[in-house]
């Protein structure tokens, strides 16, 4: 029976699992979904006939210097099948300022010549939000675990990777999210032309945890809760010591 041109989102999940949330050939967890053999002859969205390319690869597929043969071979074993977190994508972020709203808290910076560091979220001495500008070049740093305290994704140098041991992992233009069941989500955020928009996360330092909810971040233990909260120009944003 022919489907729509749209794939389903459960066959879209099977495919980025299968994959391991990237490009089957170089691993990076910024992708498009090719049918392998085109959807044009196939009618249809078979898990099996779809995998993840980058925008490279995926070009390089479309104009023939990928040939189907070659993807079915790497389709077999995904590049980041194997590994414990995906490939790292490069994310080029460029301004004067940053701006990290997380949890209905906002953390903005103003970069100078002489303030090139803005920690907004400091957990028992580790800086698990954070932003660095190198000439107007911004380089972001975040480490986001799930509940248990287990990594999930880092931005570490703004070069970003995630835990391929995840249940998914998605992104939708600048929205990424990263679930460990059908509506749980251990991670909503959006990318910012000069910051992050983190909407639900865990943050986890050595013994405190900073989980992030719409409306507010409660900080554990002591479930301290910061709602609202506005900071400007402060070279560290909620410290928990
Ligand atoms: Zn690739």
């Amino acid at each position: 029976m022919s489907q729509g041109r749209d794939i389903p989102t459960e066959i879209m999940r099977a495919v980025r699992q299968k994959c391991g949330f990237g490009c089957i050939i170089c691993g990076l967890p910024v992708f498009h979904y090719d049918h392998i053999e085109e959807y044009a002859s196939v009618k249809g969205h078979d898990v099996d006939n779809i995998v993840l390319l980058c925008p490279n690869h995926h070009q390089d597929k479309t104009s023939g210097r990928l040939t189907k043969n070659v993807i079915k071979t790497y389709a077999k074993s995904p590049a980041n099948l194997l590994a414990p977190r995906t490939t790292a994508h490069m994310m080029h972020l460029r301004a004067d300022d940053a701006v990290f709203i997380v949890g209905s808290n906002s953390y903005h910076f103003q970069f100078s010549e002489t303030r090139n560091h803005f920690n907004a979220i400091v957990l028992d001495g580790l800086s698990v939000l954070g932003m660095s500008n190198d000439h107007g070049q911004l380089t972001l740093n975040l480490r986001a675990t799930d509940a248990t305290g287990r990594e999930i994704l880092r931005i570490r140098g703004g070069c970003l990777s995630v835990s391929t041991g995840v249940w998914d992992y998605d992104i939708s233009g600048r929205r990424i999210s990263i679930r460990s069941g059908m509506r749980i989500f251990d991670l909503e955020m959006e990318i910012l032309p000069n910051g992050l928009s983190i909407k639900r996360g865990y943050l986890r330092g050595k013994a405190s945890q900073a989980t992030i909810y719409p409306d507010r971040i409660i900080v554990t233990p002591g479930k301290i809760t910061f709602q609202n909260c506005n900071f400007r120009n402060c070279d560290r944003g909620l410290v928990v010591r």
